[in-house]
């Protein structure tokens, strides 16, 4: 078989601009390392050490919070994770996609988070300001046409969580207009009492959102447990099994990534299962 080409996912912080209910980025208490450019390199180099990494394959994906509030921050990553050869995409929740238009040549993948076209909805999500700002579908549009100017090869994917205040939408039609090449869609988990929503929501988003021309990845929640290589702000390995985040020992800034990985209930099958679907939709998800 094929090597897996793997993805770490490293939230980098927890901190956003947005304040969605589902939103995963808990960790507002933990000490966010990409403050420290030297713990920086020293993960990265560790996770460039790592049996899994192979060269110009495999994929660093940034997440959070919004790493494009702190580019002060988010520029070291970039830079000394380039320099080691992994490839790099981001998950964004496109409100400050211009920052990325210095470095996007850098970028193979663009993950922009769309839950809804409608502004009332986006604001019922949380997926807006303190103040109830959204940023709307036409302006989305304007910043992703200024990034594929600037890295015409650029993939862009469009990740939708699928929650209680979207499941009734159909935003194909957004997805042709922004020029979607892949297009995720996860449920929402069940986190901190809140259940999720149904089976049937859930397989009626579905219904309204499949296009057979759409290369897309659907995701329910069993599938995205144990099988996601992700990393705290802090550097440790975690994992979203149980009702709580388990975290491996020790950050990967201090440790070698083989050892840390040891720790963790982490689904290797499942994750190439995921990985290895179709050349198609290898690097897809995340
Ligand atoms: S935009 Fe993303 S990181 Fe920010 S609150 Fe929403 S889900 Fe969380």
């Amino acid at each position: 078989m094929e090597k897996t080409n793997y993805v770490f996912n490293w939230h980098v912080t927890s901190k956003c601009n947005y304040h969605c209910h589902f939103c995963y980025s808990e960790w507002e208490k933990m000490q966010e390392i990409w403050d420290d450019p030297q713990k920086v390199a020293a993960l990265l180099k560790n996770l460039s050490e790592s049996r899994l990494f192979e060269k110009g394959k495999t994929r660093l994906n940034i997440a959070g919070g919004e790493a494009t509030i702190n580019m002060k921050n988010l520029v070291p990553v970039i830079e000394t994770a380039w320099s080691k050869g992994f490839v790099l995409s981001i998950i964004t929740n496109g409100s400050r996609l211009e920052n990325l238009i210095p470095f996007i040549d850098k970028f193979s993948m663009v993950g922009i988070s769309v839950d809804s076209a409608s502004d009332e909805n986006n604001v019922k999500i949380g997926r807006c300001t303190g103040k109830g700002e959204v940023m709307t579908f036409s302006e989305l549009c304007k910043k992703v046409e200024a990034l594929r100017a600037a890295n015409p090869g650029l993939i862009i994917k469009i990740n939708s969580v699928v929650n209680a205040f979207n499941w009734n939408e159909n935003l194909l039609g957004q997805l042709k207009s922004v020029g979607a090449q892949k297009y995720k869609i996860l449920r929402q988990m069940p986190f901190n009492g809140d259940k999720g929503i149904s089976n049937d929501q859930w397989r009626h988003f579905l219904e309204l959102n499949r296009h057979p021309e759409l290369n897309t990845v659907i995701e329910d929640n069993e599938d995205m447990t144990h099988s996601y290589l992700m990393i705290a702000p802090d550097g440790r390995f975690f994992q979203n099994g149980g009702t709580e985040y388990a975290y491996s020992s020790h950050s990967l800034w201090e440790k070698p990534a083989d050892e840390l990985l040891f720790e963790m209930d982490f689904d290797e099958e499942k994750f190439k299962s995921r990985y290895n679907l179709s050349d198609e939709k290898k690097n897809s998800n995340f």
